[in-house]
């Protein structure tokens, strides 16, 4: 809700088309609000028939719900867009460019997060009334957005050591905090399974990148394509240990035994 909106008397807004998704498309419908709920939606002849005695305010356009991003990373906001480079480049090649970008800049905390809140804003100007932002940045409250955020900190751990720490720095977080895995192919089973049942006794969502594109539908289906190359050149776990600021150790020690996820098709998201 709007706080221009909440808190106001009730009234009736009337519009050239109102969307209540969970029936037909109104021409010239009608909402009537009160304070922060939505008392009733309809045609407009059939809502000011029950509710005569309320003001009218003319709305231009359209009237709909809030619209859901369910997949933002605020804390990435301050790099950018990252474009594809041609059109035969791979989401690979994105996400090298993307850490790139992220490696090769200073920003301190603040400058990552006033980025963040900049997005933020515009996401609620544009129609967006709840967001689930996936990150590795603790980005806290935006004193300027009202729309609602829910924040995911995002794990990963391609070995056996980057999970045993992964699993350590989750069982440190503040238990409020909710935590997701990244991707099948930068997270082994064992961490995964570990958020996975730390999110269902938080009642908290789980949320990772999975069958984005071609490249991810390539590797979890046929162990081939950009990630599976990726993986096997030993490029993504160097990229991932800057990333993250991992010990080397930690990533790389266990990365040469296979332990991932590459090549085996029988992985499947029914193993969490
Ligand atoms: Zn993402």
């Amino acid at each position: 809700m709007s706080p221009l909106l909440a808190n106001q008397s009730p009234r009736i807004f009337r519009a050239p088309w109102v969307i209540p998704v969970t029936s037909a498309v109104l021409s010239d419908g009608a909402v009537v609000l009160d304070q922060d709920s939505i008392i009733a939606v309809g045609q407009y002849d059939d809502i000011v028939a029950r509710f005569s005695d309320l003001p009218v305010t003319k709305c231009s356009g359209v009237i709909l719900p809030a619209l859901v991003n369910a997949h933002i990373h605020l804390d990435l906001s301050i790099y950018g867009p990252v474009p594809q480079e041609s059109a035969e480049s791979s989401m690979c090649d994105w996400i090298s460019s993307l850490l790139k970008k992220r490696m090769d800049s200073n920003y301190s905390i603040q400058e990552i997060r006033d980025a963040a809140e900049k997005i933020a804003v515009k996401q609620h100007e544009s129609g967006v009334g709840l967001m689930l932002d996936t990150g590795n940045t603790d980005l806290g409250k935006f004193q300027s957005c009202s729309a609602e955020i829910i924040s995911l900190f995002e794990m990963l751990g391609p070995s056996k050591l980057a999970t045993e720490a992964a699993i350590k720095t989750i069982t440190e977080l503040p238990c409020h905090r909710m935590v997701t895995g990244h991707a099948p192919y930068s997270t082994t089973p064992e961490l995964l399974k570990f958020i996975k049942k730390r999110s269902i006794e938080k009642d908290s969502i789980f949320s990772f990148h999975l069958l984005e594109n071609l490249d991810e539908s390539l590797l979890l289906i046929k162990g081939s394509g950009c990630f599976s190359n990726f993986l096997k050149s030993g490029a993504l776990p160097v990229i991932l240990f800057q990333f993250l600021e991992l010990t080397r150790r930690a990533w790389w020690g266990t990365y040469r035994k296979q332990e991932f996820l590459i090549g085996t098709r029988s992985v499947s998201i029914a193993f969490i």
